[in-house]
């Protein structure tokens, strides 16, 4: 009895010990047995059988995700890969494109009637998503509507790592609930909605952080790129709980894609704001966000916007270069009056502006004594900068492949020169993390 009882002991031990690896492949079949020899075919198929601890390996090449694959209709809503089995804190649920592979998932077939797409929705917790592309995310509808590349709607501990949103008509990545999610060395890019509310774009944004509730805490955007997106480049209107954003680099947002024709809003970061009607409810406590270290280069608009926030927003070392507005900082008087005033509340240190495309724009709508304002390029003192002061001017480098770990590259673009005033003071995104300054 007592070996039966060790046999079930240790049998139990080694099942949950055993973390399994499943895979899939373009060439696969779900009816296969999921091993690296014999892969299923979908998502839907690994997902069924995950549990804490299993990683699913996405074998390289292009997946023509079909309409039949949409996993669950909800509300308004296709949810294709709908992901809401949980990992543990120390057993996550990973779905990580192969070693040295890079997988892209085609959602260009996907075109439920009425219905908003979402192509990977996350509501489990402790998942990593890693090493993928999507590509061609359909919107359908042509009033008001917006379709997502990713959301992570309840989910907590997600990492959103190492991946693609490109070349579609769907927001790259989406939070709406969750607190603890890491979006790190992410990129969307070249993002347009030509089919609702006439073709404006105005909901495309390469990244979107919106917690609904004040407890979603703790979520972060690190080493993203977002650039030719049609609305904004990150984006947290209507949040409830404070994010960050960090090292992260918004270009050429609010255009078309690879071109010069004006889209949507065209903000590099705008980091607050609850629009500007009645009926839209600010939460009781305004959250305060983060942005840091972050580059905001040719947006149509504005490079730093606090969009019409309710309070203030911390920025700290960054550098924008030829946006319409370099750093834009203004607020709403308050939720009871609708009107616009200077900034207030703003903590800005270390930040860098040069040229911006409106003449003397480095700076608008700021009140300064109500504002933490020091050791900036602009106010309240200005310093010269000059071309002279950087490494390099040339904006091409921005979309440089990244590094081999997933990094962002190694970039001269207003770089500073080490002999540059500008860089013994510490200013912009490529000084180096100097938290004891940005206290
Ligand atoms: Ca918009
Ligand atoms: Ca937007």
């Amino acid at each position: 009895m007592k070996r039966i009882c060790i046999t079930f002991f240790l049998l139990g031990f080694f099942i949950s010990l055993s973390a399994r690896n499943y895979f899939i492949a373009v060439n696969g079949n779900d009816s296969n047995s999921g091993t690296i020899d014999s892969p299923f075919a979908t998502i839907n198929k690994a997902q069924s059988l995950v549990e804490a601890g299993d990683t699913v390996y996405i074998r390289g090449g292009v997946y023509k995700v079909t309409e039949e694959q949409v996993m669950k209709y909800k509300n308004i809503w296709g949810l294709v890969f709908d992901l809401e089995k949980s990992g543990t804190k120390d057993k996550r649920i990973c779905y990580f494109g192969y070693p040295k592979e890079r997988p892209i998932f085609d959602m260009s077939a996907v075109r439920p009637t009425d219905k908003r797409v979402i192509a990977f929705y996350a509501k489990g917790s402790y998942l990593h998503f890693k090493n993928f592309e999507v590509i061609g995310t359909q919107v359908t509808i042509r009033t008001h509507t917006q379709s997502e590349c990713f959301r992570n709607d309840g989910g907590n501990h997600n990492i959103y790592e190492c991946l693609a949103m490109h070349d579609g008509m769907a927001i790259g990545f989406y939070l709406t609930q969750g607190a603890n999610n890491l979006i790190l060395n992410c990129d969307a890019y070249n993002n347009y909605d030509p089919v609702s509310d006439g073709g404006s774009g105005g909901n495309v944004d390469g990244f979107g952080g919106h917690p609904l509730n004040a407890s979603s805490t703790g979520n972060v955007f690190r080493g993203c790129r977002s650039w030719y997106n049609s609305d904004d480049g990150f984006d947290l209107i209507r949040a409830h709980a404070p994010v960050t954003i960090d090292h992260c680099w918004a270009f050429l947002n609010g255009y078309k894609p690879q071109s010069n024709k004006p889209a949507a809003d065209g903000n590099g970061f705008k980091a607050g704001g609850y629009g500007m009607l009645a009926e839209v409810k600010a939460p009781d406590t305004i959250p305060m966000h983060t942005v840091k270290y972050c580059l905001a280069y040719y947006n149509k608009n504005n490079g730093f916007y606090a969009n019409h926030q309710l309070g203030g927003i911390a920025w700290y070392n960054n550098s924008g270069y030829k946006n319409s507005i370099n750093f834009n900082m203004v607020n709403r008087k308050s939720a009871a009056e609708i009107v616009d005033v200077n900034g207030y509340g703003h903590t800005l240190k270390n930040n860098l502006s040069y040229e911006p495309r409106q003449r003397d724009k480095q700076i608008a709508n700021v009140d300064l004594d109500k504002c933490n304002i020091s050791n900036n390029s602009f106010l309240p003192n200005s310093m010269t900068v000059t071309d002279d002061d950087f490494v390099s001017l040339d904006a091409s480098q921005l979309m440089l492949p990244r590094k081999a770990d997933g990094s962002l590259p190694n970039i001269d673009f207003m770089k500073l020169k080490t002999k540059s005033k500008l860089y013994k003071a510490g200013l912009g995104f490529s000084a180096r993390n100097n938290e004891n300054i940005i206290k």
